[in-house]
């Protein structure tokens, strides 16, 4: 299997696993620049270079892009159907989505901002950071398809030690 890079914003935010031809092109347009490199050579036009691990754009992209999968279903998966600041286990009834930074703040619904919840946790929450509210979160949000359980699981899969920052494992 072939090792795979990540793609992060301008402002170190997760994007996305990148295919090799998409590394070239983005090499190619100048649009990145390389944070870090597996060990291995990828050739690149008539030379070798480092395989990169980790790509950053140079250029901010909007991150709402990336947010287009965001289902409600996919959210209580991710999250186990498993309150974020309790840990209580809920039946779909009592599911609620809580927005981290609140829309109220300018919270936007994705999956680094929204995190299931229940209703005694929502409502103590209420228009507040878990920082305002004196709450903490069990884990960081993430996209799920950077959920490090989906990585781990497959003994195929090249991990890089560097992504461990991004991908908050
Ligand atoms: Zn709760």
């Amino acid at each position: 299997m072939s090792k795979k890079t990540l793609l992060l914003n301008a402002s170190y935010e997760v994007l996305s696993f990148i295919p090799e031809r998409k590394v070239f092109k983005l090499l190619f347009k100048d649009k990145v620049e390389v944070v870090s490199n597996w060990d291995e050579n990828i050739v690149w036009g008539n030379g070798r270079m480092k395989h990169p691990s980790i790509l950053r754009l140079k250029n901010h992209v909007k991150r709402n892009y990336f947010n287009s999968n965001f289902s409600r279903k996919a959210l209580v998966k991710r999250d186990r159907s498993t309150c974020q600041y309790c840990g209580d286990k809920l039946s779909a009834s009592k599911i609620t989505v809580d927005h981290v930074l609140p829309r109220a703040q300018g919270g936007v619904t994705s999956f680094i901002n929204c995190v299931v919840c229940c209703h005694f946790c929502n409502n103590k929450k209420a228009d507040k950071t878990p920082e305002q509210a004196n709450m903490v979160l069990l884990k960081k949000p993430t996209h799920p398809s950077f959920s490090s359980h989906h990585y781990v699981a497959d003994p195929q899969e090249h991990w890089h030690t560097d992504w461990d920052d991004f991908l908050g494992n």
